[in-house]
Protein backbone atom coordinates (compact mmCIF):
# COMPACT_ATOMS: atom_id res chain seq x y z
CA UNK A 1 0.00 0.00 0.00
CA UNK A 2 1.45 3.52 -0.76
CA UNK A 3 1.25 5.74 2.17
CA UNK A 4 0.99 9.24 2.19
CA UNK A 5 3.67 10.20 4.79
CA UNK A 6 4.03 13.54 6.66
CA UNK A 7 5.00 12.95 9.92
CA UNK A 8 5.71 10.04 12.64
CA UNK A 9 2.24 9.84 13.77
CA UNK A 10 0.07 11.46 11.24
CA UNK A 11 -0.51 9.36 7.58
CA UNK A 12 -3.06 8.50 5.65
CA UNK A 13 -3.07 5.85 2.68
CA UNK A 14 -2.74 7.90 -0.61
CA UNK A 15 -6.44 6.89 -1.81
CA UNK A 16 -8.11 8.76 1.39
CA UNK A 17 -9.74 12.06 2.72
CA UNK A 18 -10.47 11.25 6.22
CA UNK A 19 -9.89 8.66 8.41
CA UNK A 20 -11.77 8.26 11.67
CA UNK A 21 -10.03 6.32 14.44
CA UNK A 22 -11.38 5.01 17.52
CA UNK A 23 -13.48 8.18 18.23
CA UNK A 24 -15.14 8.37 21.75
CA UNK A 25 -17.71 10.81 22.81
CA UNK A 26 -19.78 11.48 26.11
CA UNK A 27 -21.98 14.14 27.24
CA UNK A 28 -21.71 14.77 30.61
CA UNK A 29 -25.56 15.70 31.90
CA UNK A 30 -26.94 15.74 35.54
CA UNK A 31 -28.77 12.49 34.62
CA UNK A 32 -25.44 10.69 34.13
CA UNK A 33 -22.80 10.35 31.16
CA UNK A 34 -24.15 9.64 28.17
CA UNK A 35 -21.89 7.55 25.34
CA UNK A 36 -22.61 9.34 22.63
CA UNK A 37 -20.22 7.79 20.34
CA UNK A 38 -18.05 4.43 21.66
CA UNK A 39 -15.49 4.05 19.28
CA UNK A 40 -16.19 4.95 16.13
CA UNK A 41 -13.79 4.23 13.10
CA UNK A 42 -14.41 4.75 9.46
CA UNK A 43 -12.94 6.07 6.47
CA UNK A 44 -13.77 8.47 3.03
CA UNK A 45 -11.62 7.70 -0.34
CA UNK A 46 -11.23 10.92 -2.43
CA UNK A 47 -14.97 11.36 -4.16
CA UNK A 48 -16.12 8.60 -2.54
CA UNK A 49 -19.56 9.14 -0.74
CA UNK A 50 -20.10 6.57 2.35
CA UNK A 51 -23.47 6.76 4.43
CA UNK A 52 -23.94 6.46 8.10
CA UNK A 53 -27.01 5.12 8.79
CA UNK A 54 -28.84 3.95 12.26
CA UNK A 55 -32.10 4.99 13.96
CA UNK A 56 -32.08 7.92 15.70
CA UNK A 57 -29.98 8.98 18.86
CA UNK A 58 -27.55 5.74 17.71
CA UNK A 59 -24.78 8.77 17.43
CA UNK A 60 -24.06 10.05 13.91
CA UNK A 61 -24.76 13.60 13.93
CA UNK A 62 -22.59 13.82 16.98
CA UNK A 63 -19.76 11.39 14.97
CA UNK A 64 -19.53 14.44 12.12
CA UNK A 65 -20.25 16.68 14.50
CA UNK A 66 -17.29 15.54 16.69
CA UNK A 67 -14.26 15.78 14.00
CA UNK A 68 -15.73 19.02 12.89
CA UNK A 69 -15.38 20.04 16.80
CA UNK A 70 -18.83 21.25 16.90
CA UNK A 71 -19.65 19.59 20.28
CA UNK A 72 -20.60 22.19 22.52
CA UNK A 73 -20.77 21.55 26.50
CA UNK A 74 -21.94 19.51 28.38
CA UNK A 75 -20.44 17.43 25.54
CA UNK A 76 -16.57 16.53 24.89
CA UNK A 77 -14.68 14.23 22.76
CA UNK A 78 -12.66 11.52 25.01
CA UNK A 79 -10.43 10.30 22.63
CA UNK A 80 -9.67 9.23 19.22
CA UNK A 81 -8.21 10.88 16.02
CA UNK A 82 -9.71 12.16 12.61
CA UNK A 83 -7.22 12.48 10.02
CA UNK A 84 -7.65 14.57 7.20
CA UNK A 85 -5.95 15.75 4.34
CA UNK A 86 -5.18 19.10 3.05
CA UNK A 87 -5.27 20.78 -0.10
CA UNK A 88 -1.74 20.92 0.01
CA UNK A 89 -1.03 17.12 0.98
CA UNK A 90 -0.69 18.08 4.41
CA UNK A 91 -2.10 15.28 6.72
CA UNK A 92 -3.54 16.81 10.28
CA UNK A 93 -5.76 15.70 12.97
CA UNK A 94 -8.51 17.78 13.13
CA UNK A 95 -8.92 17.00 16.67
CA UNK A 96 -6.08 18.19 17.20
CA UNK A 97 -5.09 21.37 14.94
CA UNK A 98 -5.21 24.93 16.65
CA UNK A 99 -8.40 27.11 16.28
CA UNK A 100 -6.79 29.00 13.22
CA UNK A 101 -6.06 25.93 10.90
CA UNK A 102 -9.42 24.76 11.89
CA UNK A 103 -10.90 27.83 11.17
CA UNK A 104 -9.20 27.71 7.75
CA UNK A 105 -10.25 24.21 7.61
CA UNK A 106 -14.11 24.92 7.90
CA UNK A 107 -16.35 26.13 5.57
CA UNK A 108 -13.84 25.84 2.86
CA UNK A 109 -12.16 22.33 3.01
CA UNK A 110 -14.98 20.64 4.60
CA UNK A 111 -18.39 22.06 4.20
CA UNK A 112 -21.60 20.98 6.44
CA UNK A 113 -24.84 21.23 5.43
CA UNK A 114 -27.18 20.77 8.68
CA UNK A 115 -30.49 19.35 9.02
CA UNK A 116 -32.68 22.21 8.91
CA UNK A 117 -32.12 24.65 6.03
CA UNK A 118 -34.22 27.41 7.70
CA UNK A 119 -31.60 27.41 10.94
CA UNK A 120 -28.75 27.32 9.03
CA UNK A 121 -29.93 30.67 7.18
CA UNK A 122 -29.93 34.33 8.73
CA UNK A 123 -33.21 35.63 7.69
CA UNK A 124 -32.00 39.01 7.83
CA UNK A 125 -29.23 38.47 5.15
CA UNK A 126 -29.89 37.64 1.44
CA UNK A 127 -28.36 34.16 -0.05
CA UNK A 128 -25.82 36.32 -2.13
CA UNK A 129 -24.70 38.35 0.83
CA UNK A 130 -24.19 34.07 2.83
CA UNK A 131 -21.99 32.89 0.23
CA UNK A 132 -20.34 36.43 -0.31
CA UNK A 133 -19.71 35.99 3.71
CA UNK A 134 -18.90 32.38 3.18
CA UNK A 135 -16.15 33.35 0.39
CA UNK A 136 -15.08 36.58 2.22
CA UNK A 137 -14.12 34.63 5.44
CA UNK A 138 -11.96 32.23 3.84
CA UNK A 139 -10.22 34.89 1.07
CA UNK A 140 -9.64 38.46 2.61
CA UNK A 141 -10.44 41.57 0.22
CA UNK A 142 -12.46 39.52 -1.92
CA UNK A 143 -14.34 41.94 -4.30
CA UNK A 144 -18.38 41.83 -3.52
CA UNK A 145 -18.71 41.69 -7.54
CA UNK A 146 -16.62 39.25 -7.69
CA UNK A 147 -18.65 36.98 -4.47
CA UNK A 148 -21.57 38.09 -6.47
CA UNK A 149 -21.10 36.86 -9.81
CA UNK A 150 -19.86 33.65 -7.60
CA UNK A 151 -23.17 33.55 -6.32
CA UNK A 152 -24.98 33.48 -9.45
CA UNK A 153 -22.95 30.79 -10.67
CA UNK A 154 -23.49 28.77 -7.89
CA UNK A 155 -26.90 29.29 -7.33
CA UNK A 156 -27.52 28.22 -11.23
CA UNK A 157 -25.60 25.06 -10.43
CA UNK A 158 -27.88 24.04 -7.70
CA UNK A 159 -30.55 24.64 -10.30
CA UNK A 160 -32.41 27.63 -8.92
CA UNK A 161 -34.47 29.48 -11.48
CA UNK A 162 -33.84 32.90 -11.99
CA UNK A 163 -30.26 33.02 -10.27
CA UNK A 164 -29.95 36.49 -10.96
CA UNK A 165 -32.91 37.31 -9.00
CA UNK A 166 -33.13 34.70 -6.36
CA UNK A 167 -29.72 35.59 -5.20
CA UNK A 168 -31.16 38.98 -3.81
CA UNK A 169 -33.73 37.00 -2.05
CA UNK A 170 -34.57 36.83 1.68
CA UNK A 171 -34.85 32.89 3.08
CA UNK A 172 -38.15 33.84 3.71
CA UNK A 173 -38.52 34.83 -0.27
CA UNK A 174 -38.23 31.09 -0.80
CA UNK A 175 -39.72 27.64 -0.37
CA UNK A 176 -38.18 25.07 1.76
CA UNK A 177 -37.01 23.34 -1.71
CA UNK A 178 -35.35 26.13 -2.77
CA UNK A 179 -33.65 26.94 0.80
CA UNK A 180 -32.25 23.49 0.83
CA UNK A 181 -30.45 23.88 -2.52
CA UNK A 182 -29.07 27.92 -1.39
CA UNK A 183 -27.39 25.82 1.55
CA UNK A 184 -26.06 23.43 -0.56
CA UNK A 185 -24.79 26.59 -2.96
CA UNK A 186 -23.42 28.27 0.05
CA UNK A 187 -21.57 25.00 1.30
CA UNK A 188 -20.02 24.78 -2.16
CA UNK A 189 -18.98 28.25 -2.55
CA UNK A 190 -14.93 27.60 -1.27
CA UNK A 191 -14.99 24.13 -3.72
CA UNK A 192 -14.67 21.77 -0.47
CA UNK A 193 -12.68 18.55 -0.54
CA UNK A 194 -14.98 16.93 1.95
CA UNK A 195 -18.85 17.25 2.31
CA UNK A 196 -21.08 16.46 5.45
CA UNK A 197 -24.55 16.21 4.48
CA UNK A 198 -27.03 15.95 7.52
CA UNK A 199 -30.50 14.41 6.52
CA UNK A 200 -30.36 16.37 3.15
CA UNK A 201 -34.04 15.78 2.16
CA UNK A 202 -35.47 15.68 5.45
CA UNK A 203 -38.50 17.92 5.59
CA UNK A 204 -38.84 18.01 1.85
CA UNK A 205 -41.17 16.39 -0.17
CA UNK A 206 -40.97 13.15 -2.21
CA UNK A 207 -40.40 14.72 -5.95
CA UNK A 208 -38.18 17.54 -4.12
CA UNK A 209 -35.89 14.79 -2.37
CA UNK A 210 -35.19 13.21 -5.32
CA UNK A 211 -34.49 16.60 -6.96
CA UNK A 212 -31.73 17.68 -4.02
CA UNK A 213 -30.43 13.89 -4.55
CA UNK A 214 -29.70 14.20 -7.97
CA UNK A 215 -28.02 17.81 -7.55
CA UNK A 216 -25.74 16.41 -4.96
CA UNK A 217 -25.13 13.53 -7.32
CA UNK A 218 -24.10 15.63 -9.60
CA UNK A 219 -21.94 18.67 -7.35
CA UNK A 220 -20.22 15.99 -6.16
CA UNK A 221 -18.87 14.23 -9.19
CA UNK A 222 -17.99 17.73 -10.71
CA UNK A 223 -16.24 19.20 -7.41
CA UNK A 224 -14.68 15.46 -6.87
CA UNK A 225 -15.64 15.96 -3.23
CA UNK A 226 -15.30 13.08 -0.57
CA UNK A 227 -18.83 12.91 0.62
CA UNK A 228 -20.37 12.10 4.70
CA UNK A 229 -24.22 11.46 3.94
CA UNK A 230 -25.86 11.02 7.84
CA UNK A 231 -29.35 9.37 6.97
CA UNK A 232 -32.08 7.22 8.21
CA UNK A 233 -33.66 6.62 5.20
CA UNK A 234 -32.34 3.58 2.98
CA UNK A 235 -33.33 4.76 -0.17
CA UNK A 236 -31.11 7.80 -0.19
CA UNK A 237 -28.27 5.67 1.01
CA UNK A 238 -29.29 3.35 -2.12
CA UNK A 239 -29.49 6.13 -4.61
CA UNK A 240 -26.19 8.02 -3.61
CA UNK A 241 -23.78 6.16 -1.55
CA UNK A 242 -20.57 3.88 -2.28
CA UNK A 243 -20.27 1.99 1.31
CA UNK A 244 -22.32 2.10 4.26
CA UNK A 245 -21.76 1.90 7.95
CA UNK A 246 -24.72 0.91 9.93
CA UNK A 247 -24.82 2.33 13.42
CA UNK A 248 -26.33 1.31 16.72
CA UNK A 249 -26.30 2.64 19.47
CA UNK A 250 -23.35 4.77 19.42
CA UNK A 251 -21.03 2.18 17.71
CA UNK A 252 -20.80 0.53 14.05
CA UNK A 253 -22.23 -2.54 13.92
CA UNK A 254 -21.42 -3.06 10.01
CA UNK A 255 -19.80 -1.84 7.14
CA UNK A 256 -19.36 -2.63 3.93
CA UNK A 257 -19.93 -1.49 -0.13
CA UNK A 258 -23.52 -0.31 -0.62
CA UNK A 259 -24.28 -3.73 -3.09
CA UNK A 260 -22.92 -6.06 0.33
CA UNK A 261 -24.76 -3.76 2.73
CA UNK A 262 -28.21 -4.46 0.49
CA UNK A 263 -27.82 -7.65 -0.98
CA UNK A 264 -25.89 -9.84 1.15
CA UNK A 265 -26.38 -7.57 5.08
CA UNK A 266 -25.34 -9.86 8.14
CA UNK A 267 -25.75 -8.33 11.06
CA UNK A 268 -29.25 -8.78 12.69
CA UNK A 269 -29.53 -5.03 13.16
CA UNK A 270 -29.21 -4.61 9.39
CA UNK A 271 -31.65 -6.88 8.41
CA UNK A 272 -34.27 -6.11 10.88
CA UNK A 273 -33.51 -1.71 9.25
CA UNK A 274 -33.92 -3.25 5.88
CA UNK A 275 -36.90 -4.83 6.40
CA UNK A 276 -38.12 -1.96 7.95
CA UNK A 277 -38.17 -0.48 4.69
CA UNK A 278 -41.50 -0.27 3.41
CA UNK A 279 -41.80 -2.23 -0.36
CA UNK A 280 -44.39 -0.07 -2.55
CA UNK A 281 -44.88 -2.83 -5.03
CA UNK A 282 -46.31 -5.53 -1.87
CA UNK A 283 -49.70 -5.30 -0.33
CA UNK A 284 -49.12 -5.77 3.44
CA UNK A 285 -51.64 -5.26 6.78
CA UNK A 286 -48.80 -4.04 8.73
CA UNK A 287 -45.18 -2.00 8.09
CA UNK A 288 -42.56 -4.38 9.70
CA UNK A 289 -40.61 -2.63 12.56
CA UNK A 290 -38.10 -2.83 14.95
CA UNK A 291 -38.60 -4.72 18.42
CA UNK A 292 -37.96 -2.70 21.16
CA UNK A 293 -36.25 0.49 21.63
CA UNK A 294 -33.11 2.09 20.76
CA UNK A 295 -31.08 1.55 24.58
CA UNK A 296 -30.24 4.57 26.79
CA UNK A 297 -26.57 5.56 26.30
CA UNK A 298 -26.18 6.65 30.00
CA UNK A 299 -26.46 3.04 30.80
CA UNK A 300 -25.84 1.19 27.65
CA UNK A 301 -26.92 -2.78 28.08
CA UNK A 302 -23.32 -4.87 28.32
CA UNK A 303 -21.83 -7.07 25.82
CA UNK A 304 -23.58 -6.76 22.46
CA UNK A 305 -25.44 -3.38 22.55
CA UNK A 306 -28.07 -4.79 20.30
CA UNK A 307 -28.68 -7.72 21.96
CA UNK A 308 -31.61 -6.69 24.15
CA UNK A 309 -33.74 -6.45 20.69
CA UNK A 310 -31.35 -9.27 19.22
CA UNK A 311 -33.65 -12.56 17.81
CA UNK A 312 -29.92 -14.42 17.78
CA UNK A 313 -29.03 -12.80 21.44
CA UNK A 314 -27.13 -15.94 23.32
CA UNK A 315 -25.82 -14.97 26.89
CA UNK A 316 -22.41 -14.85 25.38
CA UNK A 317 -23.85 -11.48 23.45
CA UNK A 318 -25.19 -9.97 26.70
CA UNK A 319 -21.73 -10.06 28.50
CA UNK A 320 -18.98 -9.63 25.84
CA UNK A 321 -18.73 -7.41 23.46
CA UNK A 322 -18.40 -8.81 19.67
CA UNK A 323 -15.31 -7.57 18.07
CA UNK A 324 -15.62 -6.35 13.91
CA UNK A 325 -14.80 -9.45 12.09
CA UNK A 326 -14.63 -9.53 8.39
CA UNK A 327 -17.11 -11.43 6.20
CA UNK A 328 -15.99 -10.79 2.85
CA UNK A 329 -13.51 -7.83 1.08
CA UNK A 330 -14.40 -4.79 2.79
CA UNK A 331 -17.56 -6.29 4.15
CA UNK A 332 -17.22 -6.05 8.81
CA UNK A 333 -19.40 -6.83 11.04
CA UNK A 334 -19.29 -6.65 14.77
CA UNK A 335 -21.38 -10.07 15.87
CA UNK A 336 -20.82 -13.06 17.75
CA UNK A 337 -22.53 -15.22 14.91
CA UNK A 338 -19.75 -14.68 12.94
CA UNK A 339 -16.81 -15.90 15.37
CA UNK A 340 -14.53 -18.00 13.63
CA UNK A 341 -13.95 -21.18 15.82
FE1 LIG B 1 -27.37 -10.51 18.16
FE2 LIG B 1 -25.40 -11.52 19.62
FE3 LIG B 1 -24.91 -10.77 17.14
FE4 LIG B 1 -25.38 -8.96 19.04
S1 LIG B 1 -23.64 -10.37 18.93
S2 LIG B 1 -26.22 -8.98 17.02
S3 LIG B 1 -26.91 -10.00 20.27
S4 LIG B 1 -26.28 -12.41 17.78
Amino acid sequence: MIVFYMDNNLYLPENEILRVEDLVVKFYTYAGVVHAVSGVSFYVKNGEAIALVGETGCGKTVTTRAITRLIESPGRVESGRALFRRPNGVVVDLLKVDPETLREIRGKEIAYIFQDPTSALDPLYTIGFHIHETIAEHSKNIKKKYTFKKAVELLRQALIPNPEVRVKNYPHEMSGGMRQRSVIAISLSNSPRLLIADEPTTNLDVTIQAQILDLLRGLQEQYKMGVILITHNLGIVAEMANRVYVMYAGKIVEEGTTEQIFYNPQHPYTKLLLRAVPDPTKRVEKLESIPGVVPSLINPPLGCRFHPRCPFATTKCASEEPPMIQVENEHRVSCWLFEKS
